[in-house]
């Protein structure tokens, strides 16, 4: 999946309306999250998507997971090498099932790739734009996990997703990450399509009782608290990771199990969409506003320390046509801790963009609902905005951590 060197690359409007044709083929697209690794989120995303195909609708799976793709894997397809067709490239097939995995483009399972932000986001844009998904009912995206730069960059690229369905354990849903998904997509406008609360209770492999060895309910708790509908609950069970290991997705292997009952269970609510495709096709009602976005400045650049800037630039943009309608410099109030991130969301900001800051001020950012993006380098506000809406801000290392 390389670039053609005969043609100059494509600018990111041209990139998005690629996409946009390819996505438009797809009725529903529903990205799979979760706060942090090892929850289960790509056992959920394999089983939702073969529940999906098995209940007869046509359904694609693209694993994003880049710095941990394990959908080849758990469909038992290793490294099948990719074949391009004229520009796009054939989706490889788990049954009926459509697959595309940054897994594929490694030789070897144990290989690891080095990704740069601009890597990402281009191998992120051609899964989008280039794979040969055909028409569907379904695409099911397993991202990275986190509410990071990629599953930020899929949701934009997405322009009109059905939603997200957020995967947690009973012990993570006391943490902050659920909150932080959660936000995340409410930042983004995604609607939560609801809250699978997995590795919730043991299920005994002698005689099937199932003991809460972590607690069970965080979950549905969470989503009552957020007013998300809760999907349902599966058990840590043996045969899950039998299966996922054996490259056979549970719900087949398992057929007649309770566990895969309740994966049929979750899937029901995607299935009425199908009823809905109409209002799961328009654009996020949020995006239609416009959107504000700060940027820290000394002399006129990215400061590098937020809390010691000189000037604020405030860019308005519009997310639908993803350019810059305005800009306003203000003088912030004097830095104390949780001073900054009130008053930014008092003007009404969406975003920051900054080059270092500390973790206890992110979080204090979240909390007022505005999502903060790090690492930017030391340019002029609105060439990282542009950079930013085009999905190609080069973010580099946090240069603050106090
Ligand atoms: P993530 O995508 O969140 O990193 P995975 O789906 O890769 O997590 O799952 C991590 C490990 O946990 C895998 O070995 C998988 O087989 C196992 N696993 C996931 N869900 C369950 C479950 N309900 N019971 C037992 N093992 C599970």
């Amino acid at each position: 999946m390389t670039q053609c060197n005969a043609h100059p690359p494509a600018s990111p409007e041209e990139d998005q309306q690629k996409i946009n044709t390819r996505m438009a083929q797809i009725k529903h697209k529903i990205c799979v999250l979760s706060g942090k690794g090892g929850v289960g989120k790509s056992t959920v995303a394999v089983n939702l998507a073969t529940a999906l195909a098995d209940a007869g609708k046509k359904v694609g799976l693209l694993d994003v997971d880049i710095h941990g793709p394990s959908i080849p894997t758990m469909l038992g397809l290793g490294t099948t090498p990719l074949v391009s067709n004229a520009g796009s490239v054939d989706p490889i097939y788990a049954g009926n099932l459509k697959v595309m995995s940054v897994g594929f483009l490694t030789e070897n399972e144990d290989d690891a790739f080095i990704w740069r932000g601009p890597m990402k986001m281009g191998v992120i844009k051609q899964f989008l734009g280039d794979v040969e998904w055909g028409e569907l009912d379904y695409l099911i995206v397993d991202c990275p996990p986190g509410t990071g730069d990629e599953p930020l960059s899929i949701s934009q690229l997405i322009e009109d997703p059905a939603g997200a369905v957020i995967v947690t354990t009973p012990q993570q849903v006391a943490a902050v990450d659920v909150r932080k998904s959660l936000t995340f997509c409410k930042k983004l406008s995604m609607p939560v399509l609801g809250i699978v609360e997995n590795m919730s209770g043991f299920t005994c492999p002698n005689c099937g009782e199932v003991v809460d060895i972590f607690h069970s309910g965080g979950g549905e708790k969470m989503a009552a608290d957020f007013g998300v509908p809760f999907l349902g609950k599966l058990p840590i069970d043996p045969s899950i990771v039998k299966a996922c290991d054996a490259g056979i997705p549970f719900i087949q292997s398992h057929a007649a199990s309770e566990t895969a009952q309740i994966l049929r269970e979750i899937i029901k609510p995607f299935l009425t969409l199908e009823n809905n495709a109409s209002s799961a096709a328009q654009p996020r009602p949020e995006k239609k506003g416009s959107m504000k976005i700060a940027v820290p400045t000394a002399d006129g650049k990215l400061s590098m320390h937020f809390g010691h800037c000189e000037k604020f630039a405030l860019v308005e943009v519009d997310p639908e046509t993803k350019t810059i309608t305005g800009s306003t410099e203000l003088d912030p109030p004097p830095h104390e801790p949780g001073v900054l991130p009130r008053w930014l969301a008092e003007q009404g900001a969406n975003i920051i963009i900054a080059g270092g800051m500390g973790q206890s001020a992110q979080s204090l950012f979240d909390e007022q609902n505005i999502g903060v993006v790090i690492g930017a380098p030391s340019e002029e506000p609105e060439i990282l905005v542009k950079a930013y809406l085009a999905g190609a801000l080069e973010t580099g290392t946090n240069a603050c951590d106090h």
